[in-house]
């Protein structure tokens, strides 16, 4: 769908200088989503993996985020495999909802109530990142937590939408859950893509 040289908005990297590449289609379909149109990956071209390398070397950063859409719906192997060899450092952000594919430096696993992950990412994952929409989201998050390795970083986001409401519940839930850490999307501050 789109390749660009940004700031990491949000979780662990939040404010580091990343190239997106963001894979069109996804499986999951968020009410809340921020990027709809990525969802039809027939309205976007298709690239092969050198065009994207070239496109990525255009820009500074040696962190490249593959997003979406959900990214694992494409075969990441030679994407990364490539990426990797011209010394790029390769993360991925994931519902978790498909196979995995690709080698990783940074796992972020981000699982969606509107489709089941796969519950193997919990131990893949370097990151989990939870949004929370309403109250009960909590809950949900510390299923996830228990089953997430012991080093995976824990983030709880506002939805965007609902920042204001939710928001102060997060900040008075990780006072009370230190292991929990706030992840705002930073880049929305800013208006940064
Ligand atoms: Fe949007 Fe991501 Fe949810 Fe897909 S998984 S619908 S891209 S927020």
């Amino acid at each position: 769908m789109e390749i660009f040289p940004t700031l990491q908005g949000e979780g662990y990297y939040q404010g580091h200088a990343s190239t997106f590449i963001r894979l069109a289609g996804c499986n999951v379909a968020c009410v809340w989503c921020d990027v709809k149109e990525s969802w039809d990956e027939k309205k976007f071209p298709l690239m092969n993996v050198e065009s994207i390398l070239n496109k990525v070397k255009s820009y500074t950063s040696k962190i490249v985020v593959i997003t979406g859409g959900e990214p694992l719906l494409q075969n990441c192997d030679l994407l990364t495999k490539e990426l990797q060899k011209a010394g790029y450092q390769c993360h991925v952000e994931t519902s978790g909802t498909t196979k995995l594919s690709g080698t990783w430096q940074w796992i972020t696993f981000s699982p969606k109530k509107f489709k089941n992950p796969i519950d193997s990412f919990c131990q893949l994952a370097h990151e989990l990142k939870i949004v929370i929409n309403h109250p009960s989201d909590f809950e949900w998050a510390e299923g996830f937590a228990k089953k997430v390795s012991k080093e995976c970083k824990l983030f709880l986001q506002p939805e965007w939408e609902k920042s204001s409401m939710i928001t102060p519940q997060i900040i008075e839930y990780i006072k009370k859950n230190p292991q929990w850490a706030l992840s705002l999307q930073i880049h929305k501050f800013v208006n940064i893509p």
